[in-house]
């Protein structure tokens, strides 16, 4: 089943806005085996839009399209695709009573161009938009089938699972796929790809393959089987196989971020953490408290940016400051020890760095940073050296990343 994804909508063309239907709508069509061959980006504009509807329909069997079915002027898929199909377009009075109905629970008027979302391509059939008021539209025209949804993500997202999705997976004969990231921390790509080199050869069902991003490098799996059955028998050997190579590299699967799992880990282990930071200026303690449930592990950050404040925040002697330098061993080591011991927590976290872009001297170059974590029995200290090419925010996005990993390391016991 050949599928091509058309998304519309002037703010897509004019890179407003970026694209991210097709890529949600793509992986979903390759769940179900699916052939995606063309994604197309179409402007509100019906002489273009007819011609890709057109094109798209000579060569697929399935056209998904996206946006474009609002209640403004500029709202021409439906009108695009009348024209394609030759036919006018007619008002669906069950259509009509459901947006009445939208508007009617929310207690406002239903404007008058709403009812524009109630006309459809005569022969098309209406699909339910059960979050939204535009429903979206099933059409046939030359081998395709046609599904036009809303272009806001939620209102997509909903009428493709409910729906569409379903209707697909029904028709389609192919492979099933399955896809999953094993989300790793601590090595680069190449070195990655070396340790699991036989397993990204071409050809291999399941496909592998890494992408790093901002120091994450994740290894995604896709398995392909007659049925979801084998594709998952297939995913799972091949997840397991990747999982033993990385060992404690691998940190999680897809939607996992260090500091979603060590949140997780602290509760698990019933452990209280507090935060210290300097140059990365309180990211850790946002990462740790943007993840729900975190009341129950976190107890407190500082963010002691100046000395002064290290001093009177941290209690870190102002001599041992002027000895060795705020961006210094002692200093982040006295940092996580004070800041342990202040708060009552079970581990701390200290980070002292140079982020730059200036500020770096020979000895103490931009990108160095000393971590130093923390717990009941002894205080470690990491010095990394994370290189003068990066920018100010890559640098503190790694120390986080970085200092997380390790506080994650720890509670496994390493
Ligand atoms: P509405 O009834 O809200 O007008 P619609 O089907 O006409 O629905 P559009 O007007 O095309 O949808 O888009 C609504 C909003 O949805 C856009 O402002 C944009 O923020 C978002 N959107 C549209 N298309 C995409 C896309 N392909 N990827 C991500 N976001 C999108």
């Amino acid at each position: 089943m050949d599928a091509i994804i058309i998304s519309v909508g002037n703010e897509l063309t004019a890179g407003q806005t970026v694209d991210t239907n097709t890529a949600w709508l793509s992986q979903r069509l390759a769940e179900i085996g699916a052939h995606v061959t063309l994604h197309v980006t179409v402007a509100d504009e019906v002489a273009p839009l007819e011609r890709e509807i057109r094109r798209a329909c000579e060569l697929a069997d399935v056209v998904l399209i996206t946006g474009g079915l609002g209640h403004t002027e500029d709202d021409l898929t439906r009108e695009a695709l009348a024209t394609v199909l030759g036919v006018g377009l007619e008002l669906n009075e069950r259509c009509l009573e459901r947006i009445r109905a939208y508007f009617t629970q929310r207690q406002r008027p239903m404007p008058q161009a709403n009812t524009g979302q109630a006309m459809f391509p005569i022969g098309s059939t209406p699909i339910d938009n059960t979050c939204g008021t535009a429903p979206g539209i099933r059409a046939a025209f030359g081998r395709a089938t046609i599904y036009v949804m809303p272009g806001v993500p939620r209102e997509m997202q909903v009428m493709y699972e409910r729906d569409v999705g379903p209707e697909l997976q029904g028709r389609a004969a192919g492979a099933v796929i399955l896809a999953r990231t094993i989300q790793t921390f601590g090595a680069g790509e190449s070195e990655i790809g070396e340790r699991i080199r036989d397993l990204m050869s071409r050809g291999r069902n399941p496909t592998v393959g890494t992408t790093a991003q901002q120091a994450v490098i994740g290894v995604r799996i896709h398995a392909a089987g007659a049925g979801r059955t084998e594709a998952e028998h297939l995913l799972e050997r091949t997840a397991a196989e990747i999982k033993s190579r990385l060992g404690p590299l691998v940190f999680g699967e897809d939607d996992d971020t260090l500091w979603s799992v060590v949140t997780r880990q602290l509760i698990a282990a019933g452990k209280k953490l507090s935060t210290a930071e300097s140059c990365t200026g309180g990211l850790i303690a946002a990462s740790i408290t943007d993840t729900p449930g975190s009341s129950a592990c976190f107890i407190d950050g500082v963010v002691t940016y100046s000395n002064a404040a290290k001093t009177r925040l941290l209690a870190v002697p102002a001599d041992l400051i002027a000895a060795h330098g705020a961006v210094s061993r002692p200093v982040a080591e006295a940092m996580a020890h004070n800041c342990r011991r202040l708060s009552g927590s079970d581990y701390a976290i200290s980070v002292t760095g140079i982020a730059g872009p200036s500020g770096g001297t020979p000895e103490k170059p931009v990108g160095l940073v000393y971590i130093g974590l923390a717990d009941g029995g002894r205080c470690d200290v990491h010095e990394v050296r994370l290189g003068s090419f990066l920018t100010r925010s890559e640098i503190r996005d790694r120390a986080r990343k970085y200092a997380l990993n390790l506080l994650r390391l720890r509670l496994m016991g390493r």
